[in-house]
Parts: C-alpha cells; sequence; structure tokens
C-alpha cells in the first residue's frame, strides 16, 4: 500500500518516490505520494511526475482498489522508476481553501440552525457546493449564516489535525455518526479539527488557519424540495 503523505502533511507540494505498479502504460501507482485522489466529493489534484529529463503530466488522481493511481499524460513510466512528483500547488491550494469552507459552513448550519450537511462537492476552482436539509428555504437564513462563516473565518480559529482510536471515536456523541460510516477494518481514525467550533473525521486537506480560506460569497441558492437546500459558494 502507497504511504500517503498529504495525510500528515497537507502543504507537502514535491516528493520522491519509486514506481511500484504501472497499468495500461499510464496508470501509475507510486510507493508513496502527496496527490489527493478524487474522494469525499473533492476534486484531484493534478501535477507531475519528472524521472530524469522526462517529465509526466499528471491529469487525473484516483483510488482503485484501495490504492492511488496517478493517471498520466504519456506512456514511459516503467515499475522500479524514481520520479519526482510536484503537485500543481494553486490548484490544491485553492481546493484546500473551498473545502474548509465548506466545513466553516457546515458547521455554522448545523450549530446555529440544526440543519445537517447531506451532500458537498468541490470539482471546480469557481465555486464549491453543499446541500443540507433545512426545513424552510429561507433565504435570509442562510445568508446569515454565510455571515456568521466568515465572523469564524475572521476570528481565524486554528485547525487541527490528530488521530483517534475507533474506541474513543465510538464514545463520542459528536463524532459517531459520522464514524459509523467508516469502513470496519480502520482502527485509528483522522480527525480534522476546528477548534472549538466542528470536528469531523475526515481524509481530505484543508488549511490551518481558517483566515487563509479569504471571504465566502454565495453564487446560487437552489431550493431542491423537502427539506433539501443547495448552496453554492465561492471564495475570494
Ligand atoms: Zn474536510
Amino acid at each position: 500500500m502507497s504511504k500517503v503523505l498529504y495525510l500528515d502533511d497537507m502543504f507537502l507540494k514535491e516528493f520522491e518516490a519509486e514506481v511500484v505498479s504501472v497499468k495500461d502504460g499510464k496508470y501509475i501507482v507510486l510507493d508513496q505520494t502527496s496527490f489527493y485522489p478524487k474522494s469525499g466529493g473533492i476534486a484531484n489534484d493534478e501535477g507531475t511526475l519528472v524521472r530524469g529529463s522526462d517529465t509526466f503530466n499528471v491529469v487525473y488522481v484516483g483510488k482503485f482498489g484501495g490504492q492511488i493511481s496517478h493517471e498520466v499524460d504519456k506512456e514511459g513510466i516503467q515499475i522500479g522508476d524514481k520520479v519526482t512528483g510536484t503537485l500543481d500547488w494553486n490548484r490544491r491550494y485553492k481546493l484546500m481553501r473551498f473545502h474548509t469552507a465548506a466545513h466553516v459552513l457546515s458547521g455554522a448550519f448545523f450549530k446555529n440552525l440544526g440543519a445537517k450537511i447531506t451532500g458537498n462537492e468541490i470539482s471546480s476552482l469557481d465555486q464549491g457546493r453543499i446541500d443540507f436539509n433545512l426545513e424552510n428555504f429561507d433565504r435570509k437564513l442562510i445568508e446569515e449564516q454565510v455571515e456568521k462563516s466568515n465572523e469564524i473565518i475572521q476570528a481565524d480559529y486554528p485547525v487541527e489535525v490528530y488521530y483517534l482510536q475507533r474506541s474513543e471515536v465510538e464514545k463520542d456523541p459528536d463524532l459517531i455518526k459520522l464514524a459509523m460510516g467508516l469502513p470496519k477494518n480502520i482502527d485509528v481514525i483522522r480527525i480534522v479539527d476546528i477548534k472549538n467550533f466542528d470536528r469531523q473525521p475526515d481524509g481530505g486537506c484543508h488549511v490551518l488557519s481558517l483566515k487563509e480560506i479569504g471571504k465566502i460569497s454565495i453564487k446560487k441558492l437552489v431550493n431542491k424540495g423537502k427539506n433539501n437546500r443547495r448552496l453554492y459558494f465561492t471564495i475570494e
């Protein structure tokens, strides 16, 4: 199994690795990687794998059979090759900011309105989306949560990432519901904790201080029918 470097260092932009498998010439598994695969509603990283003077562009990263697989734009990489992986940092950092913004919004909707997040997607660098269950489609109430989220960002709560034993998570009323969806064979659970605000079991990449997010603004609100609201947002 490849070592997943971003779990412990979300700001790692470049790393050395060895190729452990190549499928159909273009799908590369490394012994370790910092590339985030498309998962949890969040878009994948892009970047390059460089071997000597050869550059291979990473055009897609996915998780297949539990392995992170890097799709490159041309064939030629061989098992055993040593490569330098480099992330497209502008893209990753923007995704980290969007992803953390989604945490702040979901924290605000839950804390202030008791609304639960039912879906989220950050698939482009222009906008993020969250879905939540809220009884009434009350535009003003939703706008207020965005304002409150921006206040939380300005207050710059720190973000911490740490691990808890499954048994500890299962004792925690805040975390148990989310943790129940995780595979049974995971004993140690990674927690992303916006201090004194929102905690979640989470395998993704985030900024470490909320101010890095910038300012959230609403792009569009959609009424999806019974209890189901959709918010498209952007960050500046
Ligand atoms: Zn997250």
